[in-house]
């Protein structure tokens, strides 16, 4: 499937939900792309998972934000790697640092750079941890098995509208 067409049942699929994020956060290794990119060589030219390019298109075009969260050893390695992909122009924030904490202090700064509340946030990662932590923040997270894709992307925004629709009704 090619990204236009990948963006158009991405798009489809946003059309579904009342509720969406103001912001999707995508992990780097094995969720945007399915490498390490601390084994990589900064002169290579990398490749994305075959849908993830129509899902940041569609994101774009229904004006969500999107930003990155990364705990690469080399960042220097991931920018360079995001600049060649040709989707550093549709990041609000790109937090690329290693960390011991599980991707907290990553949305911390995110938080603040965009201002954007953890409850409005919805994020892809391929490690447990993250995805425990980070949820924990209130961050709607999902654990992705085979990169970001439209099943995951669809369970992202399912998960999302369900936990929006518990906190109103929880506020009432
Ligand atoms: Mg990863």
């Amino acid at each position: 499937m090619g990204d236009e067409k990948v963006k158009e049942e991405a798009m489809q699929i946003m059309g579904l939900f009342q509720v969406l994020p103001r912001l999707v956060v995508f992990d780097l290794d094995y969720t945007l792309w399915p490498f390490y990119c601390e084994c990589r060589s900064k002169r290579e030219m990398p490749r994305l998972y075959p849908h993830a390019k129509g899902i940041l298109y569609a994101l774009k075009e229904k004006g969500i934000d999107v930003a990155v969260a990364s705990r690469s050893p080399t960042a220097d390695i991931a920018k360079t790697f995001v600049e060649k992909l040709e989707i550093k122009s549709m990041l609000v924030a790109q937090e690329i640092f290693s960390s011991w904490t599980h991707k907290t202090d990553h949305f911390q700064r995110i938080h603040k750079r965009t201002g954007i509340p953890f409850k409005a946030m919805l994020f892809f990662d391929d490690e447990d941890r993250n995805i425990e932590a980070v949820s924990n923040m209130g961050v709607t997270s999902i654990l992705v098995g085979n990169g970001v894709n439209l099943k995951a992307f669809r369970q992202g925004l399912t998960e999302f509208s369900q936990n929006a629709g518990s906190s109103s009704n929880s506020k009432q």
